[in-house]
């Protein structure tokens, strides 16, 4: 009961009556953790007061596709890192949810790559069906969070941007951290490309590949960004694509238009050199250098950092900081993933267990004994199907303890998914098509190959006569 004075937690501690909760992002995690507090006031249960702050216009994190680059209207660094001709790069068998599936949307069964913008209709469907609305203040952006050891709660600083006003600490017991992984760029600096007489830019600007019709590009890295910029710039006309990498490359089998490079070295004028010294003339250079964790509004003791790996430093059950706050802030999706929206959903019903108070976590030790057994198994892995393992088990592992009543193990479907990539055309790997893992179900293949596809729009994607 929230009205009772106090509540037991597992380490024998007693600690107020968790009344409010401040959730941080209206994107796929932050909706689950609304998701889980609506399913359970539904249940009949007595639920605290949430508040979900969201700094953008409207619901869907990085799925909600913005324009603008650099900073937005008021000022405020723009989240989005997502470009216009996006499509799925997972297959939708790893990410659909147990209790709403994409033909429970879209009223058919669908291909198994949609475009960005068929995600986005799916997300709000749910989200929509559950009338999690009511809970967003939209447009408002978290400034400040600082934990007061006195009182055992939260001092929350917002920012209504469009009025721009600044209100008084609001005062919250629980503050859960949605805010993603994928929109603070890490920017390295090579000699020479300062001064590069064409375009650089990180991923997180990058918009469209149309931009690059023509052009010869550097895409410097090798992780899923670069691949796919790579694919759409080809698709989209650039003459040819140099992909460096720094560690392996990725090995894809490339069409003719795409080479892999060792590390860039220097640059001069419009020459690029890189480690094997070959060198390459390019007109633009596109930064696929991944993210930094950012949480600068969180105080120092509250936030995460550290590399952006398969299990974060910190975190009990990759969920739960165990360095500050009182075991009272949980970070959502805060690490790479294969697995998405399925994880970040049971991740959030585990949250809201705790916050409810009907999950026990151990002692604090427990806690970092757990987090370091997992980080060593973590540092050891090698190949993406070995990854695929360790997060499926992970999944399990917290399924479990938040008894999230399906078995979410889409490992299968990740193992076919990387053999297509490896073995087969990487042009090619959306052409194939997955079964559902809770229905049984096949989904149809596309009508046409995603290279060949310009239009991404729903309704042309779905229409699968044509
Ligand atoms: C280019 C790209 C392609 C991707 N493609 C795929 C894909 O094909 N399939 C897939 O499953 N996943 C993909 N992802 C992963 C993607 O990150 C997740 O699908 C998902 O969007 C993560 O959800 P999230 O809610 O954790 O974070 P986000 O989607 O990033 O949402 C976080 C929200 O927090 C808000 N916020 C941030 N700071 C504040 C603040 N201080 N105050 C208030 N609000 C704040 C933001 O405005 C945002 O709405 C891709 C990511 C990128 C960058």
């Amino acid at each position: 009961m929230w009205t009772s004075q106090f509540i037991q937690m597992c380490n024998g501690s007693e600690m107020p009556s968790a009344k409010r909760v401040c959730v941080i992002g209206a994107g796929p995690s932050g909706m689950s953790v609304l998701y889980h507090f609506n399913k359970r006031k539904k249940e009949g249960k007595e639920i605290p007061d949430i508040v979900c702050f969201e700094k953008q216009t409207d619901w869907g994190g990085l799925w909600k596709y913005c324009e603008e680059t650099g900073t937005d209207r008021y000022g405020e660094p723009v989240h989005g890192s997502m470009y216009r001709g996006l499509w799925s790069n997972g297959p939708k068998e790893g990410l659909e949810y147990p209790d709403f599936s994409f033909e429970e949307h879209f009223g058919k069964p669908i291909p198994s790559f949609p475009p960005r913008e068929a995600i986005y209709d799916y997300l709000k469907g749910r989200w929509t069906k559950h009338d999690l609305r009511h809970w967003i203040r939209f447009n408002h952006v978290v400034r400040q969070v600082t934990y007061n050891d006195a009182t055992n709660d939260f001092s929350v600083v917002v920012k209504n941007l469009p009025e721009d006003k600044v209100f008084p600490a609001e005062r919250f017991d629980f503050v859960v951290v949605a805010v993603g992984h994928f929109s603070a760029p890490n920017v390295p600096v090579f000699p020479g490309i300062d001064h590069f007489p064409g375009r650089v830019i990180h991923s997180h600007d990058f918009r469209s590949a149309s931009d690059f019709k023509g052009k010869k590009l550097l895409v410097v890295g090798a992780g899923l960004s670069a691949e796919d910029i790579a694919l759409q710039c080809l698709k989209y006309g650039a003459e040819y694509i140099i992909c460096s990498w720094r560690t392996k490359p990725m090995g894809h089998k490339w069409p003719p238009r795409i080479a892999e490079k060792p590390l860039l070295t220097n640059v001069e004028g419009h020459t690029v050199r890189f480690k094997d010294g070959t060198s390459a003339e390019v007109d633009d250079i596109i930064l696929c250098t991944g993210y930094h964790h950012s949480y600068p509004f969180l105080e120092q003791r509250l936030r995460l950092s550290g590399p952006n790996g398969f299990y974060p430093e910190g975190l009990y059950k990759a969920i739960l900081w165990t360095r500050g706050g009182n075991n009272k802030v949980f970070y959502i999706g805060v690490f790479h993933h294969f697995y998405t929206f399925t994880m970040f959903d049971v991740q959030a019903l585990w949250a809201v267990n705790c916050i409810m108070g009907d999950i026990k976590f151990p002692d604090q030790e427990a806690m970092e004994s757990d987090i370091k057994s997992w980080i060593a198994r973590m540092l050891k892995l090698n190949d993406p199907g070995e990854k695929v393992d360790f997060q499926t088990e992970y999944i399990i592992d917290v399924s479990k303890d938040a008894d999230y009543g399906y078995n979410l193990d889409a490992s299968a479907v990740f193992h076919s998914w990387i053999k297509h990539r490896m073995d087969g055309d990487i042009t090619n790997y959306r052409s194939h098509s997955f079964t559902n893992i809770f229905t049984g179900k096949k989904s149809p293949l596309p009508h046409t190959p995603f290279m060949q596809e310009f239009d991404d729009s729903v309704q042309h994607f779905l229409n699968s006569e044509e």
